[in-house]
């Protein structure tokens, strides 16, 4: 069997021999050529001779290749880097650049001819310019550039608004290459395309190999890097494949490739940039070729496989000591309840309970649509830990959340003589102190804050549970941290963001999932309606009637300052317009992410305190935040919010017993879609169906927010879109940690896997 080459040998191509299987391995010659190269290679700068995935994109200037000088690949780096995140060009590689695939095919081995076009038909034309100029409109306030070419058979009027340079682009007797959708304009009886793709061709200075690439072939088109175009970039990548041949190393073993029905990494890299002449560009297009197959499975493999290393890492240091449940512990969870539980809330606790008796920490995820009562869930667990000694912490992700867990916890265990106390960022220097050292001897039993509780330096005596509330995250880097404290904990993660089972598979690969699936009783759906800026003397008006009826509402603006934005609305600015003109006879609060905590404390305590009727606030108030007497939510600019984030805006009303209604204000003149999408919120109040119709819509990505989530961002992959070739992911990665767990050939994938940043297993080594 052969395994993939994981080292970063200088493989030399004329060194290798071909074996009986089709594949070649290097002969002994080879080697000790390869040795003697190695040796040298101390002494000579290496760079200038090696070309490899891992050369920095910023040195590729040395290596000859046309048109890529120091300045060029420079910006290259930099503009990889900025896609990739990474905070330093410098570690911009090849082996990214390469992975900067193109936005579209053509096939150019087939362009339609002018006298071939039709109607509406979306094509690419060769035409050489024989007239072109600018032409002024509205008063010269727009500019359009429009040019007449031919191809021979036919002519043909392009035009581009506001875009004069091209009058300097398309010469007389330019030979171009225009890509859009062609119209018959029948006046003219002549087919027109605006705002066309275009392509220069026969560049005077580009050498001959170079330009035939361009043309008479199925092309890459490449979205527009830096200053570079697609036709300067197809060539960059022209000529980095052809100096990478043979050095682009295999990391699958063959046996793999072949059960999978896989092409090896040196053709998917080939020919995602140039397919083959067989090959169907629609396929291509379509991102279900043979190499995006490829690329897509080994992107998923890799995270599959990184996923299961953390569930055995995690497995394999027991908690050490063990939480007991008895009838008196029984009792006491039951007695600070404040309601019957729901039938979904009795079995989740059971699940968690049985992982915290059990000898391996639990990692265990708890999902529940917004308001379906995780809360108490969570407080139960805390309760049964404390009862065996133990001491636990709450994570919320903001302080006005980390507030409001502390009262209610200290609320419903009051009966208990535990020490309950609230650690944030916004505490005095001597407050935050004397917290600590109580933790640090044990005494307190459960401290609240936000996510910055344990990557602050605090210490625990005895620390038994974790709840992080609110974040859909792995869950895993909090640990590492714990970890490093010498705590192996029981954690518990919660998140209303309800995330389809697929999704959940992998991105919580190493979590155990219990869903709510079930709301508390008594509850009324919320009443969703779209409706557009011509109904906000209306939709004011009903505000007032529930206002009137001592009910509370909610007004939400996606961002608080008209920096940028300026058609959005100003959350201050209309706090003082809704108070003076619209509500002066009701009490208006303001709440947004640049207050001072101290005061966002006092408006969210005053709101739920029914001290204010309408509370005006950006999106701070996502999350959490629970006034059962709210039943308004008004929703400014919903078009520019996300379906799931709605929903948990929306969440924020229906908690009591009166009906409640949430309103979605939105400038929906602007494109169908956005209303198509709002119109889902009016159908369903379920959140796993908006948060499935979200992930089709938005992609993974900006559903979990990518960043905080900590969901390692795809190259190719798409988790909808690929589900298949994820279960074939996993299973295959399940192969290598199971059967395969003592081979050679694992220990190396699982040596390549460390390395990749993006996993982030080292922070668990
Ligand atoms: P979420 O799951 O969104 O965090 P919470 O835990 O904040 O929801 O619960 C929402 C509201 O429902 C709270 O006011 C809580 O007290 C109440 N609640 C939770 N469980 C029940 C129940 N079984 N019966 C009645 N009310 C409940
Ligand atoms: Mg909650």
């Amino acid at each position: 069997m052969q395994v993939g080459n994981y080292g970063q040998y200088p493989s030399l191509n004329q060194i290798r021999e071909p074996l009986d299987d089709g594949s070649s391995a290097r002969s002994k010659r080879g080697e000790r050529l390869i040795q003697a190269f190695r040796a040298n290679a101390d002494f000579l700068n290496r760079e200038w001779l090696l070309l490899t995935l891992e050369t920095p994109i910023a040195d590729l200037s040395k290596h000859g290749i046309p048109r890529l000088g120091k300045k060029t690949a420079e910006n290259l780096a930099a503009e990889i880097a900025a896609i990739n995140a990474h905070p330093d060009p410098q570690h911009s590689t090849v082996e990214d650049l390469l992975h900067y695939l193109p936005m579209r095919y053509e096939d150019r081995s087939r362009l339609t001819r002018v006298d071939g076009l039709i109607d509406g038909l979306s094509a690419s034309v060769e035409v050489t310019v024989r007239i072109g100029g600018v032409l002024p409109f509205k008063g010269g306030r727009l500019k359009l550039f429009e040019m007449f070419a031919t191809d021979g058979q036919g002519q043909i009027r392009a035009f581009w608004w506001n875009q004069i340079y091209l009058n300097r682009v398309f010469q007389r007797g330019t030979r171009v290459i225009l890509f859009g959708q062609w119209k018959l304009n029948r006046y003219k009886g002549i087919f027109e395309v605006e705002n066309p793709d275009y392509e220069v061709l026969g560049d005077e200075d580009e050498d001959p190999e170079t330009s035939a690439i361009h043309t008479a072939r199925r092309v890459p088109v490449y979205r527009k890097l830096g200053d570079l175009r697609t036709r300067p970039l197809r060539g960059i990548f022209h000529h980095l494949l052809q100096k990478l041949a043979g050095d682009i190393p295999e990391l699958l073993p063959s046996v793999m490739l072949s059960r999978c029905d896989l092409i090896s990494r040196q053709k998917a890299l080939q020919s995602i940039h140039f397919p083959s002449d067989d090959a169907t560009v629609e396929d291509y297009n379509e991102v279900r070729s043979p190499a995006h197959r490829r690329l897509i499975f080994e992107e998923l493999f890799w995270l599959a496989l990184a996923l299961g290393l953390r569930r055995r890492e995690r497995l394999r240091e027991p908690k050490g000591e063990m939480i007991e449940i008895d009838d008196r512990i029984r009792e006491v969870v039951r007695s600070i309840l404040p309601f019957a539980l729901t039938d979904a809330q009795k079995r989740v606790l059971r699940e968690i309970i049985s992982d915290m008796r059990g000898d391996e920490p639990m990692n265990r995820l708890l999902q529940g649509d917004v308001g379906s009562g995780k809360t108490i869930v969570a407080i139960q667990a805390m309760v049964v830990a404390v009862e065996n000694g133990y001491q636990t912490a709450l994570m919320a992700p903001t302080e006005i959340l980390a507030e409001q867990h502390f009262r209610n916890i200290r609320r419903i265990v009051s009966s208990r003589p535990y020490r309950v106390e609230l650690l944030t960022g916004s505490m005095k220097i001597r407050e935050k102190r004397l917290v600590r050292e109580a933790l640090r001897a044990g005494e307190i039993d459960i401290i609240i804050g936000t996510h910055a509780l344990i990557q602050e330096s605090i210490e625990f005596g005895r620390l038994g549970l974790v709840v992080i509330d609110e974040q859909h995250r792995f869950g895993v880097l909090q640990r590492a941290q714990l970890r490093r404290q010498g705590f192996n904990p029981d954690v518990l993660v919660m998140t209303a963001t309800p995330i389809p089972r697929s999704l959940a598979m992998t991105v919580y690969g190493d979590l155990e999932v219990s869903v709510i699936d079930q709301l508390p009783p008594g509850r009324t759906p919320v009443r969703t309606h779209v409706r557009g800026d011509d109904r906000r003397e209306q939709i004011y008006e009903f505000i007032r009637t529930q206002l009137v009826s001592g009910r509370q509402a909610y007004v939400v603006y996606p961002i608080i300052e008209e920096s940028e934005k300026l058609d959005l609305r100003n959350a201050t600015e209309m706090y003082d317009h809704l108070q003076r003109e619209v509500f002066p006879e009701f009490r208006l609060g303001i709440l947004h992410g640049r207050m001072k905590p101290l005061e966002k404390e006092e408006v969210m305590t005053a709101f739920a305190a029914h001290q204010i009727d309408l509370l005006v606030a950006t999106t701070v108030i996502e999350v959490g935040i629970d006034v059962p007497n709210s039943t308004v939510m008004l929703i400014e600019h919903a078009e520019r919010f996300g379906l799931s984030q709605l929903h948990q805006l929306r969440g924020r009303v229906g908690r009591g017993a009166a009906e409640s209604f949430c309103i979605l204000l939105a400038q929906y003149a602007k494109t169908k879609e956005a209303r198509a999408r709002l119109s889902i919120m009016e159908e369903t109040n379920d959140g796993f169906l908006i948060a499935e119709k979200d992930l089709e819509i938005r992609g993974p990505g900006e559903v979990m927010g990518t960043r905080q989530s900590g969901v390692p961002t795809f190259r190719l992959a798409n988790l909808i879109r690929d589900q298949r070739l994820l279960e074939l992911a996993r299973r295959e990665a399940e192969t290598q940690l199971v059967e395969l767990a003592l081979t050679r050939e694992t220990e190396l994938m699982i040596r390549h896997v460390r390395k990749m940043p993006r996993y982030g297993l080292a922070e668990i080594g």
